[in-house]
């Protein structure tokens, strides 16, 4: 099997890798970079590859799938589980609807997509000609996965974007399978440690008290995807007592993941918090909720877009309010300005925050020492290719594993080929 590395390397953002066996090819994760202008894998052309498979809906892993399906008579298939294809959609559809002037394919090759979409269950092994290929939890999001590909008593197993510690809404990546002869690991956080998810919690929880005790309104800007649901699942599990408002698309994402409960840790806590939520429809209920003591989850989390942005300028006119950011703050969005220097910005006019702001850890990612727990489950003696991550997270990472396991371990450039 030989691995071509097509995006992710030493950055966070297009994931893209190409398997080559004998007769076969297949395509891991076919992402893009997310910036004001997005950013593309290396190309490949549908009819070289026998498949794409996905490991979730993020689009960084997701968001150029559709570029393989420019022609209806492309008979490649996609293959992933059903709530990697809703979410998908969702969130390509979004991508199409608000840089659509950027990306070389249109909503149609979305859907033309979702035609050759086939779904996988979890541990149930798929031939794709003489590839076996299998999902594995991964505890990212939900329906995320990690895939592993046995090709002539050869083993390639790749994370995508891995929790295997849980968290309220999924279960922790299942890291249960036999020896491995090349890990293509995920390193986001390889060189950090993130504060550990009750402490996150039990302070959210406490800023939240604060806030609308003192008669303010706490605004939670969180992705839509994933970070909307947990926080509402937090606030559940705790029994938080006040009025809690769900808005934007992460409403949409509600919908889909009710659709598929078996997916999820606990499908009762996670139906409790969301019927109980209030879901805002309609700017004037937006308006009026947003004076009210209550607790608003709503997207973009770096409050790029959507009803964020309204309800950022609205609560940031109250010291009484705060505004809880629990999501990662790329460099450059206005949730880091927000972050950094207490202003928001609208139209050019740059405005002092008066509400309280402050950062909470709720990463759906693996902390440094989770990251080498999974070191320590693989067995065999793979090479590792790190991956998805900055520069000196895949540099580091591979190093640190070259030294610790003495696996040959590095830390890809795009268009690097790795065989074994
Ligand atoms: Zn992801």
């Amino acid at each position: 099997m030989k691995v071509s590395i097509l995006g992710a390397a030493k950055e966070v953002g297009r994931s893209a890798f190409l398997v080559n066996g004998n007769q076969t090819s297949i395509l891991m994760d076919y992402g893009v970079l997310l910036k004001r202008e997005p950013i593309f894998p290396m190309h490949v052309q549908p009819k070289d590859i026998d498949a794409v498979i996905l490991t979730h809906a993020h689009l960084d892993h997701s968001g150029f799938a559709p570029y393989l399906f420019l022609s209806d008579s492309v008979e490649t298939n996609v293959f992933s589980t059903l709530p990697t294809f809703d979410l998908s959609q969702l969130l390509i559809e979004d991508m199409i609807k608000i840089s659509g002037f950027y990306l070389p394919f249109e909503y149609i090759d979305l859907l033309t997509m979702m035609k050759h979409s086939k779904n996988l269950q979890y541990r149930e092994p798929h031939m794709i000609n003489d590839f076996k290929v299998t999902l594995h939890e991964s505890g990212h999001i939900i329906g995320g996965a990690t895939i592993l590909v046995e090709h002539e008593e050869k083993r390639l197993f790749y994370t995508g974007d891995i929790n295997t510690r849980g968290s309220k809404l999924l279960r922790p990546a299942d890291l249960d399978f036999d020896e491995v002869d090349l890990l293509i690991i995920e390193s986001t956080y390889s060189q950090s440690e993130q504060m550990p998810r009750e402490q996150s919690e039990r302070e959210l929880l406490e800023f939240a008290y604060e806030v609308i005790e003192r008669g303010g309104t706490l605004f939670i800007p969180a992705f839509s995807v994933e970070r909307a649901q947990e926080i509402a699942c937090v606030l559940k599990t705790y029994n938080f007592p006040h009025k809690v408002v769900m808005d934007g698309m992460a409403l949409k994402a509600n919908e889909i993941m009710l659709k598929h409960p078996t997916f999820l840790k606990n499908a009762e806590i996670f139906k409790k918090s969301i019927g109980e939520a209030e879901w805002i429809s309609g700017w004037n209920r937006r308006k009026r909720v947003v004076k009210e003591p209550c607790i608003i989850i709503s997207p973009a989390g770096m409050l790029v877009g959507g009803s964020a942005v309204f309800y950022m300028q609205e609560v940031a006119k109250s010291d009484k309010n705060g505004i809880a950011l629990v999501s990662f703050q790329g460099e450059g969005t206005p949730g880091r300005v927000l972050l950094e220097k207490r202003v928001t910005i609208l139209d050019g006019k740059v405005r002092k925050c008066l509400a309280d702001v402050k950062r909470f850890e709720f990463s759906g990612h693996n902390s440094r020492s989770e990251l080498f727990e999974i070191l320590d489950r693989i067995k065999g003696n793979p090479k590792v290719l790190t991956v998805h991550g900055d520069e000196s997270s895949c540099t580091k990472f591979a190093e640190q594993i070259r030294e610790k396991y003495g696996y040959d371990a590095k830390a890809p450039d795009a268009g690097e080929v790795t065989e074994i």
